[in-house]
């Protein structure tokens, strides 16, 4: 499409000089595995989110994937999940073996609704995966009353949400476990990384045990003075732990998560403003006694009041040299996931009007207000050129 030569992405990774030396520090190290970094990456976000235990994993879909097989979640399961996510949430319930079970969203928060995951359990269901989309919280109250009413499993995909709470909270100390991201595109990033958070201890050993092959002692305590050459599988486990080098940039990333987040609500808020006199423009909801992370800055279009559809809308913002994105393609929307499970378009109509209305506009740290102006600007050019009266 149309080239700018200042063209603004919807996202871009914050990398200081201090990171780029803690990566550089760890590769001269002669330490790159498993090891003291990821244990004090660890240390650090079990701190910051009340969870009692962190663990460093390669990915969130490793963590997620790991959660599903360490509390047993295997062949006749079914877990249940939304099908506004990314492929990686459903993909590990099939990867353990079990059933993707879908339930609706709430059109205004985009997350999984409750009444919605309770039409759906059956005595099959074996744990709820809900997301917290673009860094809003779920209600997890509400999600937690059906686990613990059922005797299943509570995971949350909390890959957006570094930074969400509710009262005061972090969402990874609530359920039986919360997997994080450290994607380039995620609030903090590792380069590739994922954190697992639980209070249950043995859930917690477990993860550790299979995330670094099944094998007893990990490799760090195996080479240094603490340990030997010895070591005993004992479970079939995976190449899933986060490795010293991704820990240094994770960590670091990570000692600046506060000004983070503050520099997205920052941004965030400048939106909100913008927009608050644009009726034709649906801004991001901040349910009261949560926080919301600000991973994305999502908006939707009200159809009654615009000409112009979603995918023109973008098209728009492109020409004006504008970059965004769309937070997702629904589950039921993709063939692999129809063929399989005969879901078809239609089938979630929250799911199905939020896709067909929602784009991510760009939200990033190294964003200035400024930036967030001219974004605003376009937006409302297009809404004044294509909108009804009242728009
Ligand atoms: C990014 C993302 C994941 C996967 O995270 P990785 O760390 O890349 O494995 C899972 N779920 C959601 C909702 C995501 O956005």
């Amino acid at each position: 499409m149309i080239e700018h030569e200042d063209f603004l992405p919807y996202n871009l990774p914050d990398i200081s000089d201090a990171e780029v030396d803690a990566v550089v520090e760890t590769l001269r190290s002669g330490w790159l595995a498993p090891g003291r970094r990821a244990r004090e990456f660890e240390a650090a976000f079990a701190a910051y989110t009340g969870a009692k235990h962190a663990v460093a994993l390669d990915s969130a879909t490793a963590g997620l994937h790991l959660a599903l097989v360490a509390l047993g979640v295997g062949p006749g399961d079914e877990v249940i999940t939304t099908p506004t996510t990314f492929a990686a949430t459903v993909n590990v319930i099939i990867h353990a073996g079990a059933t993707p079970v879908l339930a609706d969203i709430r059109i205004d928060d985009y997350c999984i609704d409750p009444a919605a995951v309770a039409r759906a359990i059956t005595p099959r269901t074996k744990a709820i995966m809900p997301v917290h989309h673009a860094g809003s919280a779920c209600r997890m109250d509400e999600i937690g009353e059906l686990a613990r009413a059922h005797g299943v499993h509570l995971i949350a995909d909390a890959a957006h949400a570094i930074g969400t709470e509710i009262a005061g909270r972090s969402v990874g100390a609530i359920g039986d476990a919360a997997v994080f991201s450290f994607y380039p595109t995620k609030n903090v990033t590792s380069g590739r990384g994922g954190m697992l958070t639980t209070d249950d201890d043995a859930l917690a050993e477990r993860c550790r045990l299979l995330a670094l092959h099944g094998m007893s002692d990990d490799a760090w305590d195996r080479y240094t003075a603490r340990g030997a050459w010895a070591y005993q599988v004992l479970a079939p486990g995976y190449n899933y732990a986060m490795s010293d080098y991704q820990a240094a940039l994770g960590g670091a990333q990570f000692a600046r998560i506060d000004a983070f987040q503050r520099a997205r609500r920052r941004l965030a808020e400048r939106y909100h403003a913008r927009f608050a006199a644009l009726p034709a423009i649906i801004t991001p909801l901040e349910r009261a006694g949560t926080t919301h992370a600000w991973h994305l800055y999502v908006i939707r279009l009200r159809r009654d009041l615009l000409a112009i559809g979603r995918d023109a809308f973008i098209d728009e913002l492109r020409a004006c040299g504008i970059g965004t994105s769309v937070h997702f393609i629904p589950i039921h929307h993709h063939p692999y996931y129809r063929e399989a499970y005969g879901w078809a378009p239609g089938d979630f109509p929250a799911a199905d009007e939020a896709f067909e209305t929602m784009i991510s506009l760009p939200l990033y740290t190294r964003m200035s207000v400024d930036t967030v102006d001219r974004v605003a600007d376009a937006v409302e050019d297009v809404v004044r050129r294509h909108g009804f009266k009242g728009a």
